[in-house]
């Protein structure tokens, strides 16, 4: 058994409760592409209600991530309010849903994007509880709004070192103005000139 997978006779009247830990590797699906993601935990409230089953809860967990400017690996913490409601039937595929969702914009399919199945006795969060933990993931991420980012030049962390480089090229940039200016006038120079004068 998976660690989100339960079964339904044993859930009681009142409910079960969930408050579930689990590793990145408990949920991914089979050749998806990993997440750093340091742990995942499930905590809620599965009740039958009609035949149906339906889970109110919670999915937090923390992840790690590099700033997409500047490149340090931050970890965060996310935490996500869920309603799944899970109908008798079978997926697909196991991961019928959550393939299916790959193939669209996210957003077109939020309105059954809480919908999970169970078959039998036996009722699977885990395509669920994974979809959530994509979606906790930014698309961009700073770790700061104002970040700086690295020097195009030499790579430093302009957060943290002033590497000195957009001065240089800035008087760089001054120096060819210069020269540019100069062209205007006397077109007939060329870089190099005076130095072979002097
Ligand atoms: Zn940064
Ligand atoms: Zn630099």
């Amino acid at each position: 058994m998976r660690p989100l997978q339960f079964s339904l006779s044993s859930i009681p009247e009142k409910g079960l409760t969930v408050d579930v830990c689990l590793s990145e590797a408990d949920l991914r699906p089979e050749g998806v592409a990993g997440l750093d993601v340091q742990y995942i935990k499930v905590a809620g409230l599965l009740e039958e209600i009609g035949g149906k089953y339906l889970f109110r809860g919670t999915v937090t967990g923390a992840y790690r991530r590099a700033c997409d400017r500047c490149l340090v690996v931050m970890e965060r913490t996310f935490a996500t309010s869920v309603l799944w409601a899970f109908e008798e039937g079978v997926p697909e595929s196991p991961w019928g849903k959550y393939d299916r969702d790959a193939d669209h914009e996210p957003q077109t399919e939020t309105s059954d994007s809480s919908i999970g199945y169970f078959t039998g006795d036996e009722l699977d969060m885990s395509p669920l509880a994974w979809e959530e933990v994509v979606l906790a993931m930014p698309a961009k991420c700073l770790c700061r709004d104002d970040c700086a980012g690295l020097c195009p030049n030499c790579g430093a962390n302009l957060n943290e070192e002033h590497c000195g480089c957009s001065d240089r090229e800035n008087a760089e940039d001054s120096r060819n103005n210069q020269f540019a200016q100069l062209l205007k006038i006397f077109p007939d120079i060329h870089p190099g000139m005076s130095s072979k004068e002097e």
